[in-house]
């Protein structure tokens, strides 16, 4: 079991050597005159020229094509809500390393001072020219929903809000594999989700995409159930009203197959988990504090297959499986969009991992030698090598197939043995 983090140790870990957690590092050689006439004036002028003539080349001269902007406004980070552009750097730097260090991607993070969604929208429009890719982060709802759909319209690179649709595609993938292990249809159950705002709306969107009925899906936000009769519901909520007679989260519950928790700890008791249908599945996502912890829910229920956004437990929906490998997809084909297509892809793909054999250096980085594909074992590990080699190829196939990749793959075994380096 992983041991607590404590303050002063993440603080120093941020403060020592250089602050921060990341730098900048050439890429060619820089040593003689020569070098630098060639990195800088004079020779610097004919990639220049070469790009302004045929604007494709900007991926062949410059960083561009690997280049992802990670940013945020700082007004929904981690769990820690509206704290500010600053404070929430160290949380975009740090998914700059997780970027490199899982799919070799470079990051510039970008920090915006702006609540105002068209200047938010018109900052990250101009810089286009810069990035390859754009991943929006912690960004609030409602206004997240609109600056992403503005900017996907509006921009020519991939782009994704990876709180939305990162945990769509985690936990899609794990539902998946826990109804396959329940022998339950999606189309068939019965789902609960807790909470309306950015995540759970786009994980009920993606459940909807892969299979699940509308009309199985009760959701609740902080007044209790989503019906057809409220008068205060937006466009997104209202896509998931019931006119079903409930009214609280715990009628809600009863007889239900699958719970997914998005909204706050401890909102979830034993009773309500005991409620419902046989060999429960319950995704209590809520960090840092679960909707239910998992010891009481699987007292509460021994049939249960449970879930959390913990590391310290089994089954972690962590968005970490995703992005690295969604935009090295996406970036390799230069995609012009991350469509449904190769979301959907990429759960399938994480799904299909989780049920091959697991390599020992997984293993031994959990310290133990049996992990496979059962209860507690729904979705890979983070530190799983596979991931690049799977996820990646699915989403850049799922471009090309879906017509938006403006530089398809042609010898796949090629790209497959480049990834594997
Ligand atoms: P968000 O956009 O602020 O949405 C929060 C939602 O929870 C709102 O719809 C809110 O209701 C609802 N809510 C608040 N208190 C509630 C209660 N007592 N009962 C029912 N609903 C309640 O936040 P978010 O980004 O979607 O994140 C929600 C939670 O999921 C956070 O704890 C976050 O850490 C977690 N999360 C986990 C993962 C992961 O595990 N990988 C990924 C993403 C998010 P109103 O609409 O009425 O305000
Ligand atoms: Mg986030």
């Amino acid at each position: 079991m992983q041991k607590k983090i404590r303050r002063e140790d993440a603080l120093e870990y941020h403060a020592k050597g250089r602050p921060g957690k990341l730098e900048v590092v050439p890429t060619k050689e820089y040593n003689t005159q020569r070098d630098l006439s060639l990195a800088y004036s004079p020779g610097v002028a004919e990639p220049c020229l070469a790009i302004a003539d045929n604007l494709e080349d900007v991926y062949k001269y410059t960083a561009k094509g690997n280049l992802v902007a990670v940013i945020s406004n700082g007004t929904a980070v981690l769990g820690l809500g509206d704290i500010g552009p600053e404070a929430g750097k160290p949380v975009m730097e740090g998914k700059g390393l997780l970027f490199k260090i899982y799919a070799d991607i470079d990051v510039f993070d970008i920090e915006l001072n702006t609540k105002n969604v068209d200047e938010f929208v018109r900052t990250v429009k101009i810089l286009e020219p810069t990035f390859g890719g754009v991943n929006l982060e912690d960004i609030k709802a409602p206004e997240c929903f609109e600056i992403e759909e503005r900017l996907k319209k509006e921009l020519n690179i991939p782009i994704m809000h990876d709180d939305q649709h990162g945990t769509a595609i985690i936990s899609g993938a794990a539902l998946l594999n826990a109804l396959e292990l329940v022998g339950k249809k999606i189309e068939e159950v019965k789902i609960v989700v807790n909470g309306a705002g950015a995540s759970a709306i786009s994980c009920s969107k993606l459940y909807v995409a892969l299979g699940a009925n509308v009309e199985n899906v009760v959701m609740c936000d902080s007044k209790g159930v989503i019906r057809a009769d409220r008068t205060d519901l937006d466009e997104r909520k209202s896509i998931f009203a019931t006119s079903r007679d409930l009214h609280t989260l715990e009628e809600a519950f009863v007889g239900a197959d699958v719970f997914i928790g998005l909204s706050k700890g401890n909102t979830v008791s034993q009773a309500m988990v005991k409620t419902m249908a046989d060999n429960p599945i319950v995704f209590a996502m809520a960090n840092p504090t679960p909707e239910i912890s998992y010891e009481e829910a699987i007292e509460a229920r021994p049939d249960i297959i449970m879930a959390t956004g913990r590391s310290d437990y089994p089954n972690q929906v962590n968005n970490v499986l995703g992005f690295p490998y969604i935009f090295r997809g996406a970036l390799d084909v230069r995609a012009t969009e991350i469509n449904e297509p190769m979301k959907l892809a990429a759960v399938r793909a994480l799904a299909e991992l989780a049920k091959k054999s697991v390599p020992d250096l997984v293993n031994m980085a959990y310290g133990t030698d049996n992990l496979m594909f059962s209860r507690t074992y729904i979705i890979p590990k983070p530190v799983d090598p596979r991931l690049l080699q799977t996820v990646a190829p699915a989403v850049a196939k799922a471009a090309m197939e879906s017509g938006v990749a403006k530089n398809p793959i042609t010898d796949w075994e090629a790209y497959e043995g480049q990834l594997a380096r």
